[in-house]
């Protein structure tokens, strides 16, 4: 499915920028970064899950272990039960124990601290080999962790585009990624990305978007059509 490389250009990613701004109130990027592995870990304990919900079973975890290293030599049935909170147990356990294991193999610590000095390619790479981790994972390592300019598409992001017309019906999140990650500017990309989550949360909801009330109903291919 090809993309249309004309939208959302810098107006109109401005506009909708402005609009969920005044709606939802600025969501500023936080001045503290984090270490990079709990940035990591905990992409992987939202997956498929609430925040409230990830954040009590990031909390267990680091609770449980004094450090990542603790929870690298930890049992799986031990990471499983810290994290029980945040659904999907065995395989997130799973995973999480793969990576601080690989990253463990690979660099004799357990810790990817080495990896601020380095490039946002260099990091994308570095991050993607270790298990289980695709480009949305890298992104918000980037964007939360590390606070370099990225732009994760997660299922709202993916949703929410796609309805205003900014990538075809049809575009697969990765291709929405590379098409928005190239075109929204750096400055916007943490705020734009939280607001737009929080609004395909509250209003462009996956089933029932309440279009009437919306901001970006001018301009919205879906909204428009959906409205006559
Ligand atoms: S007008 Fe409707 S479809 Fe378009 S962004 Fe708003 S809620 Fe979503």
């Amino acid at each position: 499915m090809s993309v249309d490389a004309e939208r959302p250009g810098r107006r109109e990613i401005g506009r909708v920028h402005r609009r969920l701004r005044r709606l939802y109130g600025p969501r500023p990027a936080p001045r503290e970064k984090q270490e990079i592995l709990d940035a990591l870990i905990g992409t992987v304990l939202s997956q498929h899950t609430s925040d409230v919900n990830s954040s009590r079973a990031f909390a267990s975890l680091k609770a449980r272990f004094p450090d990542w290293d603790a929870a690298r030599r930890a049992s799986l049935a031990t990471i499983r039960s810290s994290i029980r909170s945040g659904g999907l147990a065995n395989v997130k356990a799973a995973r999480i124990r793969a990576i601080l294991k690989e990253v463990h193999a690979e660099r004799g610590e357990t810790s990817l601290e080495h990896l601020k000095r380095m490039s946002a390619q260099r990091i994308k790479r570095e991050l993607s080999r270790l298990p289980g981790v695709g480009p949305k994972t890298v992104a918000c390592v980037l964007l939360f962790g590390l606070g370099r300019p990225d732009f994760p598409v997660d299922t709202h992001v993916h949703r929410v585009a796609r309805r205003l017309g900014w990538v075809p019906a049809r575009a697969s999140a990765e291709a929405t990624y590379e098409h928005l990650a190239a075109r929204v500017p750096a400055e916007r990309m943490y705020e734009l990305h939280v607001l737009l989550v929080n609004h395909g949360r509250q209003l462009c909801r996956a089933r029932d978007p309440r279009c009437p009330e919306c901001p970006l109903l001018p301009g919205c291919d879906a909204g428009s059509m959906q409205l006559g």
